[in-house]
This record gives C-alpha cells, structure tokens and sequence, in this order.
C-alpha cells in the first residue's frame, strides 16, 4: 500500500479535510464510477497487486483506509478519465461540459467550493443585485490586497476585498452579469502579434455559438443566434437612462449596440439573466451536463498540485 500511495500522491493531491467530506465523496464516487469488483480488478491491473490483498484493505473500517480508499478511488477515475477539469468556475463549467458531450471521452470536474444550490447563499447568488452580501461568506475565497500605504483610505485596514467564487459557477456565482465581448480590434491584434488562431474572424463563431440573445436589435445580426445557451438580455430602461443617453449624445458618443462591429459609442449593457435570476455558465452549461454518465462531478475536492 505505501507505494500505491506514494504513486497517488505523485500523480495529484486532494486533501479532503473532514470525515464527512471524505465519506461524501466516497458517496459520490460510488454513485458515478465503478463496481467494487471493477474497482479492485482496475487497481489490481494498475498497480499489479494481488486481489486477496486489496480485498483484505477493503474489509479494514477504520478511517484510514477510508482516506485510503478515497484517494485511490478519485486516482482510479484519474486513470480513467480522459480529462481533469480543477475548477467548476465560469471556465471550467463550459470545458468540462463541452469535453463531455463525446460519450467516449470520460470527464472529472473538481471543485474545491460546494455546490451553489439548496445552501444559505444561493437566493444572493440567483437574485441579480444581491451578490455583494456574498463577500467574505463560505462561498468566497476571502482575498483581500495588502494594506495600501497610500490608497484605500477610506478601508479597514486599508485593504480592499478581491472577491472570487469557492463555489459550483465559481467567480461568475458572484459578479455584476455583464456580457461584454472584447473589440474586434484587440483579437485581431492578438492575432497579429503572435497568438495564431485568436483573432475576431477566429473567435467570433463561438461567441455566436454560445449566445441566446433576447436583445431584439441584435436577433438579425450574424454574431449572434437565439439558441444557444448563454441567455444574454437588457435590463428595463429607466427614465434616467434616457437623460444619459441623451447627455453622452450631446458630448459626440453615437449610440451603438454592444457587442456588435462598432466598439466605440454608447450602449445598452447586456447581462446574462435568464427568466430573472443570475445565469452562470455552471447553470448554463453544466445543469445540462450533469445527467451524462462520462461526467463526474466532485466538490469540496482542493487541488493542491497537477503533474
Ligand atoms: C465583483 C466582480 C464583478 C465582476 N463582474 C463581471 C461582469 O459583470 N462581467 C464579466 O464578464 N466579468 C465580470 N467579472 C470577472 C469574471 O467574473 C471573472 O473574470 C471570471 O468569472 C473568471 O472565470 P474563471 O473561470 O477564470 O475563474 P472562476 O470563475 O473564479 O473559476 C475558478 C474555479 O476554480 C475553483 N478553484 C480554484 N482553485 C482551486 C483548486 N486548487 N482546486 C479546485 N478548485 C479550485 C474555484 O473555487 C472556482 O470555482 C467580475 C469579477 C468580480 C470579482
């Protein structure tokens, strides 16, 4: 056992503080991966150890085998799978999910937060407008900057919060919805400068992909479609905004769509709403993914290295 441990934890570390997160775990592990019997035969084959040895380490009930028997499990669906997604965040979700759609290709997406759902939080984090009270709760990492010596001085020990999401949806469970694209013009420069493959012409048929768009102005335009799964809308105009518009007009800004050709004007923000509740891509990528059978999905599980 110590070598099949030592091959573990080479390969990655999770570290799963409580009793009750290693059986959870185990718990989830159990539901998704293999039989016990396809398990021990896997373990056997890997690591060449006869099977009355392992069968005796799986009869042992004591909380070190369980640990044990955790991590070999989340090191066999490694050995499995074809792809480790660390990270079920606004990036992670739409990876894991997208890699999943071949039945063949076996996904494991870790998430060191919980899940987002059913949990204390979850109304500030649906609820549009509500995510600030999310600061500093379990389902932030709690960044905070250094004490600035000359800025923040209106803060408590002049430290101001970085705010990122320990949570299924990750930082996007937690932001202010903006749909903003990047300006034609930076992609192709990317492009220009070396990075082949990401200019506009490059990346604008999965942003097209991607979107749902409601924003009528834009349902004719050839960036953007109405059924993808990123829901992307206007808030109400209000009175006040009018007066705005109407201010920057006034000061030579055209009024423009965003997210269309035109990248300098004023606009309308676009937000990823849906049905009035925060869209993250975790929503609306993974919800869809979840039921495959070729995705497993672990949370509370810190990764601590990739090699
Ligand atoms: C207050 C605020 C407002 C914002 N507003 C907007 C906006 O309106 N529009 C916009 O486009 N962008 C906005 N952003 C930025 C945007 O939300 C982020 O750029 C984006 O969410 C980052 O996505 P990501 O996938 O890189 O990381 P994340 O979404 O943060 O995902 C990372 C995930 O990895 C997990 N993780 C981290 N380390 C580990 C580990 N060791 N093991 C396992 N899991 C781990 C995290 O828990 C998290 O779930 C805002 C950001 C903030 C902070």
């Amino acid at each position: 056992m110590p070598d099949l441990l030592s091959q573990i934890h080479n390969r990655i570390q999770i570290f799963h503080q409580s009793p009750e997160t290693l059986n959870l775990v185990a718990w989830k592990l159990s539901i998704c991966s293999i039989s016990q019997k396809d398990f021990l035969k896997k373990l056997q084959k890997l690591w060449q150890m006869p099977e009355k040895h392992l069968l005796k380490q799986c009869m042992m009930q004591d909380s070190e085998y369980m640990t044990v028997g955790v991590k070999n499990k989340i090191s066999i669906l490694l050995q499995l799978v074809k792809e480790a997604v660390v990270g079920a965040g606004t990036a992670g979700s739409v990876l894991a999910a997208r890699l999943s759609e071949d039945p063949r290709v076996q996904v494991l997406l870790l998430e060191a937060g919980d899940k987002e759902t059913d949990r204390p939080e979850t109304p500030f984090i649906t609820t549009p407008g509500l995510a600030k009270q999310l600061r500093n709760s379990s389902v932030d990492w709690k960044y905070f900057t250094q004490p600035q010596e000359n800025a923040l001085f209106g803060y408590k020990n002049k430290q101001a919060a970085l705010p990122r999401g320990k949570v299924i949806g990750g930082t996007f469970a937690l932001n202010d919805m903006i749909y903003q694209r990047g300006s034609p013009g930076i992609f192709d420069e990317w492009d220009k400068k070396g990075a082949k493959g990401w200019g506009f012409k490059h990346v604008a048929p999965y942003f097209r992909k991607s979107v749902d768009t409601k924003v009528i102005e834009l349902s004719k335009s050839d960036l953007h479609r109405s059924c993808g799964p990123m829901t992307v809308s206007t808030l109400q105009p209000t009175s006040l905004l009018n007066v705005y518009f109407n201010a920057t007009q006034s000061l030579g800004y055209d009024a423009i769509n965003c997210n269309e050709k035109e990248d300098q004007g004023i606009c309308r923000i676009q937000t990823n709403i849906r049905g009035g509740e925060r869209l993250t891509t975790a929503k609306a990528y993974l919800n869809e993914a979840r039921g495959r059978q070729n995705l497993n999905i672990v949370t509370k599980a810190l990764v601590s290295r990739v090699s």
